[in-house]
């Protein structure tokens, strides 16, 4: 397969030998190359707790399973690729911001498209950035990143007649004061995200479900996490296009304070194997349903 425009720069994509399942999977949250105009105030550690870090190591086997990972290179914190171009906080920038501006929650709170605060009382910068740094961060990571996923589904959709999106995340053990639910609250082990029903069919949220608590874990649905931009923007399940968020809660698989991994992680990826496997089944069966 040839490679897509930003291939090795904004991301990477791990194919499987031969593409045998309808499914994607995207990691859009564990970069860690740090580009070298993100000049920010706070610790670099603080920045890497916003990561979803390890992520993409723990799907990496979904790709002998059939099924290709993409995974974003760059931070969150420089540009989320889970946020719509509309969620873009004009006060991130000196001057008239010239695209979209829809204030929601997430700019509210200095989280929209490009942050401004990775803490409710830290400034992630000393000076707003200028409209041309703002727009070389959407034309060089998030543009990337998003044509990418588009067209592995686009594919996949091509070749199989339908395709399962899993966009994988990891969330911290007890909420931050920049979540959207309680501070201090303590998560379920894993959160499926299908935002109520409308992102893929109700009975694949609950068949993903069914294999994660088959494979012992605590599952939610929707609660805390419904899913945001990845699974809202190239998902229409009445089309064959289904997308489907999964949170794993990190202390399950590392230590969120020393970074290091715990003894589980390795069981924890071969679970994610395994689901992948069961998804390829699963997904298959219901081509020919
Ligand atoms: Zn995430």
């Amino acid at each position: 397969m040839t490679g897509i425009e930003g291939e090795g720069e904004a991301f990477t994509i791990l194919r499987p030998a031969e593409p045998s399942a309808p499914l994607v999977f995207d990691s859009p949250h564990s970069g860690s190359v740090y580009p070298s105009d993100f000049q920010v105030l706070v610790p670099h550690a603080q920045l890497r707790q916003a990561e979803d870090m390890y992520v993409d190591a723990l799907f990496a086997g979904v790709a002998r399973q059939g099924a290709p990972l993409l995974a974003a290179r760059f931070p969150r914190s420089y540009i989320d690729p889970n946020r719509g171009l509309h969620e873009f906080d004009p006060a991130v920038v000196d001057g008239d911001w010239p695209g979209p501006v829809e204030e929601s929650r997430k700019t509210d709170l200095g989280i929209g498209l490009i942050w401004r605060k990775c803490r409710p009382d830290d400034d992630l910068y000393a000076q707003k950035l200028t409209i041309a740094e703002a727009q070389a961060r959407i034309d060089n990571y998030w543009r990337p990143y998003h044509a990418a996923l588009k067209a592995l589904l686009d594919g996949a959709h091509a070749w199989f007649g339908a395709v399962w999106h899993i966009d994988c995340h990891s969330m911290p053990e007890i909420a931050g004061a920049l979540s959207n639910e309680d501070p201090s609250n303590r998560r379920p082990e894993i959160c499926l995200g299908d935002r109520h029903g409308a992102t893929c069919a109700p009975d694949f949220t609950d068949a993903v479900r069914t294999i994660l608590i088959d494979l012992g874990y605590q599952v939610a649905v929707n609660d805390p996490y419904a899913g945001v931009e990845l699974v809202r923007a190239y998902s229409d399940p009445s089309q064959g296009r289904h997308s489907l968020q999964i949170e794993i809660r990190r202390d399950l698989y590392m230590d969120e304070d020393s970074f290091v991994k715990t003894e589980r992680f390795s069981s924890i990826a071969r679970d994610m194997e395994t689901l992948a496997a069961r998804l390829a089944e699963e997904t298959t069966g219901r081509l020919s349903a």
